[in-house]
């Protein structure tokens, strides 16, 4: 019965067609992670990332296409990170990244290796080959900040790396904290 337990615990947190973590799963690991940070200091990074013009993969190949092509991307992305980092499926064509080993000026190199890995990639289809391309937002997570508000940062600056012409990522500035957080806590570390 455990076991059982087990498995069905186990399906209920991941996404069916990429086989990733879902988004409520990736909820929970990112509230244990923000626990963990702020007990160790350990630097805790998210990244939000979205497939560039994934629509028109759709529209022009069909979606069963556009399906294999979403698990391609998944499994490129896992592969290129460690066993440590988490990638979830966060809905449709967009997805999160928690690193948790990786050193804040290291994160960028790595999202850019995410990011020649993805672009190189070739998708075989009925007529040719796919390619496609992902933008990133990346933030750094203080840990007198919200998880939510970290993943608001992240997308932001994936919004700007859309506006710069998408295939780039984009970090965004730490050190300002929401506006709403009590005052007299929310001093610099
Ligand atoms: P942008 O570069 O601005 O992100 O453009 P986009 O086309 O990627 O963005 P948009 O949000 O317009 O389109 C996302 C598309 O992703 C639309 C939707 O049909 C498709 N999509 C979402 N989930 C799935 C899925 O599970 N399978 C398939 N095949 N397509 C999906
Ligand atoms: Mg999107
Ligand atoms: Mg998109």
């Amino acid at each position: 019965l455990a076991e059982a337990l087990q498995v069905n615990r186990e399906l209920a947190s991941r996404d069916e067609l990429t086989g990733l973590i879902n988004r409520r799963a990736m909820q929970d690991l990112m509230g244990l992670e923000h626990r963990r940070s702020v007990r160790s200091g350990r630097p805790m990074l998210l990244a939000q990332l979205d497939i560039d013009h994934f629509k028109p993969i759709n529209d022009t190949h069909g979606h069963a296409t556009g399906d294999r092509a979403l698990q391609a991307f998944a499994s490129t992305v896992r592969d290129s990170v460690r066993d440590t980092d988490v990638l979830a499926r966060w809905g449709g064509e967009e997805f999160v990244l928690m690193l948790s080993d990786t050193q804040p000026e290291d994160a960028r190199e790595l999202l850019e290796r995410i990011r020649r890995a993805v672009a190189a990639m070739a998708i075989p289809h009925a007529t040719g080959t796919l390619h496609m391309t992902v933008s990133m937002g990346l933030a750094l997570h203080l840990p007198g900040d919200t998880v939510e508000h970290t993943l608001e940062r992240a997308d932001q600056a994936l919004y700007t790396a859309k506006a710069l012409g998408r295939n780039r990522v984009v970090v965004a500035p730490s050190g300002h904290r929401p506006a709403a957080v009590h005052s007299g806590t929310n001093a610099r570390a």
